[in-house]
């Protein structure tokens, strides 16, 4: 099985082969088709278990983002790159003490002339290791709160940025990103200085929409079927059990093609993008738990081509830990749907 290390070589060979960015016009390296088309190609791309952080990091999220709200000087100077699988983005939202409440972030950017100087500490960075660009969340107003908060790009090599590593239940890397007088230029703003707070709910609403997980967790129950099946082991219980995960994946499905169309046309689409990320959170974690339970020891293998479905249901299991807790945890998704789509207070 490819490995999460392995993601900026496919994320090489995707944009070589112009799978990447198909939603953005022809002229930025796109194919000029929608967000929709590139959301079913993604769920393809999770059935067969790409290693995808950097794609999805780099076009679904943040280049999504910089397409909608960037200047046209940086949408021409990077989504190009990001189409061709060149420029590999991760994402500096969180920090120590700013998690669900986003708002409280207090990295700082300071404006010295056409410069900002950041200072400030990040953590669970994904990729941060593996990729050539950051995608920073920066208080350029202390006195205000979402407010005072903008978005900013600059290369992970800058002088400044130390990124460093620790391992997860989920087998692969989580970064600590430290940020000590980094120096940005101006023009390197995502949108207005001060406006970054509706850029970064954006962002989350690009993020949220995963497809790609809903095909990964497909191969699963295809697999597990198959393997019950050639050990003579598929009794009425498990085929309910795989029956009823089959039917709860194709709803989630449908969560997602819908958000991935609200978000194509323009539509306020927080509520529907958590709807979709909740429940495809939730579908890891029982699918998971589903695949480890029906196979037994024998899900309990590590990923190798030998292991039963290639040590694919411990993986899922491990992973899916994290599942309820990135792109912003289950508890805030429901905030997020009570408040923005049912209007509750
Ligand atoms: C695998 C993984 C990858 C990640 N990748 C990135 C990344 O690339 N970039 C990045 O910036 N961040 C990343 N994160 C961080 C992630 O966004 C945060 O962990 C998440 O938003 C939760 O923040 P926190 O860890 O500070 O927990 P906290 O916010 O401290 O939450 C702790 C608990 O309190 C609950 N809680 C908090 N507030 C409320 C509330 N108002 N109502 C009800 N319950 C509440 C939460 O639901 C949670 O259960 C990643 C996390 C994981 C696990």
């Amino acid at each position: 099985m490819l490995s999460d290390g392995d993601s900026v070589a496919v994320n090489r060979a995707l944009g070589e082969a112009g799978w990447i960015g198909m939603s953005w016009p022809v002229e930025l390296g796109g194919r000029g088709l929608s967000r929709l088309t590139a959301t079913l190609v993604e769920e393809v791309f999770g059935y067969h278990w790409l290693p995808l952080s950097s794609y999805l990091l780099s076009y679904k999220t943040i280049g999504a983002a910089i397409e909608r709200f960037g200047s046209p000087a940086l949408v021409e100077r990077l989504l190009p790159g990001i189409a061709r699988g060149e420029l590999v983005f991760c994402q500096g939202f969180s920090e120590p003490g700013a998690g669900s409440d986003l708002g409280s972030l207090t990295t700082r950017a300071e404006l010295r002339g056409d410069t900002y100087v950041v200072y400030g500490h990040k953590i669970w960075t994904s990729s941060a290791q593996l990729a050539d660009w950051i995608y920073l969340a920066v208080r350029t107003d202390p006195d205000t709160k979402h407010r005072g908060i903008s978005v900013i790009v600059c290369p992970v090599d800058t002088q400044g940025i130390e990124v460093r590593t620790f391992p997860t239940l989920g087998g692969g890397y989580l970064c600590e990103t430290f940020l000590d007088g980094v120096e940005i230029p101006v023009a390197n703003l995502v949108g207005e200085v001060n406006g970054g707070w509706d850029i970064l709910m954006h962002t989350l609403d690009f993020e949220r929409v995963t497809a790609e997980k809903l095909g990964g967790f497909a191969w699963v129950l295809d697999a597990v079927d198959a393997r019950l099946r050639e050990t003579d082991r598929l009794d009425r219980v498990a085929s309910e059990r795989i029956a009823r995960l089959r039917g709860e994946l194709h709803a989630s499905r449908l969560l997602s093609f819908r958000a991935a169309d609200m978000l194509d046309s323009g539509l306020p689409g927080s509520a529907t993008s958590a709807m979709a990320k909740l429940s495809g959170a939730r579908l890891a974690q029982a699918i998971g738990d589903a695949a480890v339970d029906l196979l037994g020891l024998e899900g309990l293998g590590d990923a190798s081509p030998e292991a039963a479905i290639q040590g694919r249901a411990a993986a899922l299991y491990r992973a899916s830990v994290g599942s309820t807790i990135a792109g912003g945890t289950a508890e805030v998704q429901q905030l997020v749907i009570a408040r923005r789509g049912l209007g509750l207070r």
